[in-house]
């Protein structure tokens, strides 16, 4: 089995400890044919990416392209998703940048309903509540997937409850991937379960935050595996998995 991408890595431009070019010198080691800078959305207090420099990362990334002629280096983005409106932090000034778009629930992104946002969290945990916690989830990752061309939704599932079965049918709808994050441990096997004959596609992520873990996928392939996916359904591995 080969990794042919990882498109879900991070660098010191939001809270990684690596260079945008040790992530690449990293995946040319490791054999990868693309590599996909993904930092996090500049609405994320203390770890998104500052806005201002969104253009001097595409220069440092050209650049780099030109340098390593060998591997595909992409500039990608792992937006906040803000709202059950399908709101994210990458406007139309600056979307002209990315060569594709992932969208994620993160803790600590500043929507414009951080405060609903965050009672969210905590409805989680209370039951009774935790249907309408479950349904504004949803519907956030949803209508993303609906207003926004994203490419893959990163560990659905994680830091949110969600109705993975309604977010997979709108998945392939929108012919958005489903990640399985090698890091976080969403999709967890029995999510995985849950989804696997809904036909949608699902794509790997280390989540790198360092250098070294770029095309880390141990974690996430094992759980692939036991879970039962279809081997073609996971757009950035090639081969059987062993
Ligand atoms: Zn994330
Ligand atoms: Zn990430």
């Amino acid at each position: 089995m080969n990794i042919t991408a990882d498109y879900h890595t991070h660098t010191i431009y939001s809270h990684g400890k690596g260079t945008i070019e040790d992530n690449v010198k990293s995946a040319i080691s490791k054999g990868l044919k693309t590599i996909g800078i993904s930092d996090h959305g500049y609405k994320h207090m203390g770890f998104g990416i500052k806005y201002k420099d969104i253009p001097k990362m595409r220069e440092e990334i050209d650049m780099l392209r030109e340098k390593y002629p060998n591997i595909n280096i992409l500039m990608g983005i792992e937006a906040n998703i803000l709202d059950d409106k399908g709101n994210i932090d990458v406007d139309d000034k600056v979307r002209k940048y990315f060569d594709y778009v992932m969208a994620g629930y993160h803790f600590g992104s500043t929507p414009t309903k951080l405060i609903k946002g965050t009672l969210n969290h905590i409805i989680n945990f209370l039951g009774p509540l935790k249907k309408n916690a479950i349904e504004y989830n949803t519907n956030a990752v949803v209508n993303t997937m609906k207003k926004n061309d994203i490419f893959i939704i990163t560990h659905p599932g994680a830091k949110a409850m969600i109705d993975l079965i309604e977010v997979a049918k709108v998945a392939k709808e929108t012919d958005t991937a489903l990640e399985i994050n090698s890091k976080h441990g969403h999709l967890t096997i029995e999510e995985l379960k849950l989804i696997k004959d809904s036909g949608v596609k699902f794509a790997i992520g280390s989540d790198a935050h360092e250098a070294e873990d770029v095309g880390n996928f141990i974690d996430g392939i094992y759980r692939a595996k036991k879970a039962g996916i279809d081997m073609k359904s996971i757009i950035n591995i090639d081969g059987e998995m062993k």
